[in-house]
């Protein structure tokens, strides 16, 4: 450990962690990030600004989690602080609706086609779980397609992940999930038209909707093979199910227009959040405007909420995407592939057997030579290196998500330095995962 640039020890942030243990259930407000996947004390940070968190103990990290895809600009970008600065001035919330909502639907809408309405809600598990309400009222069915190694939010039906059988009805994957919620969700093997061309077979007339992420980084990043999203857009259509993408990861991220963006295909209902709070609670689901008609107060399907359309988070959102022109996406895009090559380089010359993949900018290294198309494939890989990896890199300055089951997320802010500070790490990083044992 000598020559860490850091102490590995983390005082202040286990000193807070103790605390939060005796408040909170596992001390902390989102499983993850407690790095139970592995171990060792999470950081609590107290500040972001660019490419860098710096943490209790005052130490400072190049965060490649970018709160788990939202700070596309980096932290703390001082037009979209300015913006929320004086939106907070003029008052938090009103309970009424207002002009920042207008204008966030305005600009997603304008730049996602197929996206005619949207409704804002405050996280991404509102979101689908609204959208999978609406479908159903829509469609007036009951059942729901999810892939397996999706993640859609903690909604009861969509956490439903076991069985990756055909048409297998899933078993509650939690305690406090009942079997009634769980067993209208049908659970599939990601990448693979055939169960779902299976799935409508065995259940006609009853498959409300298939949800999948638009390209997932739930399970690591593992992108549609071709065809893949045109093939359940495709089926959907000929069952008279609505096809959901979500795009709570993805949207405003992989391109302007998201994962929408990058092949075309066209959803019936998208689900939104992360990238289009600007780092607050916002999220939205939209679509077709004779699906959202349905909802109330236009039609039957009732949803609704106190801090939908929040006047600081709208704004908040709308600088962030106001400032993601073509240039920042290449600037994104550019940035993660240079990352990218050095993450395989270091990789590669320690004989580490990786395959990294990627969606646009979003990325994520699996410790397996083979490609990874599906969760089972995921899980094939050999996450103890990344244990070894992960924390070599957290001892040398470098964040990456705790967990090798999540897509690294980078920002416009990742500048040359913040480069530099990632390559430094990566080669004890890479013989860490190298010497690592099961
Ligand atoms: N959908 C996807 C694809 C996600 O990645 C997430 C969160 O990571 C969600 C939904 C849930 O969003 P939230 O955490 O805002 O509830």
């Amino acid at each position: 450990m000598s020559e860490l640039p850091y102490s590995y020890e983390a005082p202040a942030s286990q000193a807070l962690f103790d605390r939060a243990a005796a408040v909170t259930p596992g001390g902390v407000n989102s499983p993850v990030r407690a790095f139970r996947a592995v171990g060792g004390t999470p950081r609590f940070m107290v500040s972001g600004s660019g490419p860098y968190l710096t943490d209790s103990d005052g130490r400072e990290y190049v965060d490649l989690v970018c709160s788990w895809g939202p700070m596309i600009l980096g932290h703390a970008h001082p037009e979209v602080i300015a913006a929320v600065q004086e939106a907070v001035a003029r008052g938090t919330s009103f309970g009424t609706p207002g002009e920042g909502e207008v204008a966030l639907a305005e600009e997603m809408t304008a730049r996602i086609e197929p996206l005619e309405q949207v409704r804002l809600v405050s996280s991404g598990t509102e979101a689908t779980m609204s959208a999978i309400r609406l479908a159903r009222g829509f469609t007036q069915r009951t059942k729901v397609v999810k892939f397996a190694g999706c993640y859609h939010g903690h909604v009861d039906s969509l956490l439903a992940s076991a069985g990756s059988g055909v048409a297998t009805f899933a078993l509650p994957d939690t305690p406090g999930v009942t079997g009634a919620q769980a067993g209208d969700t049908i659970v599939l093997p990601y990448n693979d038209l055939d169960a779902v061309h299976a799935a409508f077979a065995a259940h006609p007339g009853e498959i409300a909707c298939v949800i999948t992420e638009a390209s997932p980084g739930n399970m690591g990043v593992v992108p549609p093979l071709p065809g893949f999203n045109q093939g359940l857009k495709d089926a959907c259509a000929a069952n008279g199910a609505l096809y959901i993408s979500d795009e709570v990861m993805t949207g405003f991220r992989t391109s302007r227009a998201g994962w929408y963006g990058v092949d075309g295909v066209r959803p019936d209902l998208m689900t939104f959040g992360k990238v289009m709070g600007g780092g607050f609670p916002a999220a939205a689901f939209g679509g077709r405007a004779d699906v959202m008609a349905y909802l109330a107060p236009a039609g039957p399907v009732y949803q609704a909420g106190t801090l939908s359309g929040n006047p600081v988070a709208t704004v908040a959102g709308l600088a962030q995407l106001r400032l993601l022109d073509d240039a920042a996406y290449e600037k994104v895009d550019a940035v993660s592939a240079q990352i990218r090559s050095l993450v395989t380089e270091a990789l590669t010359k320690e004989g580490v057997a990786h395959t990294l993949q990627n969606a646009s900018n979003m990325f994520s290294v699996f410790f397996t030579e083979n490609p990874v198309r599906d969760y089972e494939d995921a899980k094939k890989q050999e996450s103890f290196r990344f244990t070894a990896f992960f924390h070599s890199m957290l001892a040398n300055g470098v964040y990456l998500p705790p967990s090798s089951f999540e897509s690294w997320f980078v920002s416009t802010a990742h500048d040359e330095r913040a480069v530099q500070r990632i390559a430094d790490a990566l080669p004890a990083a890479a013989r860490a995962a190298a010497e690592a044992t099961a």
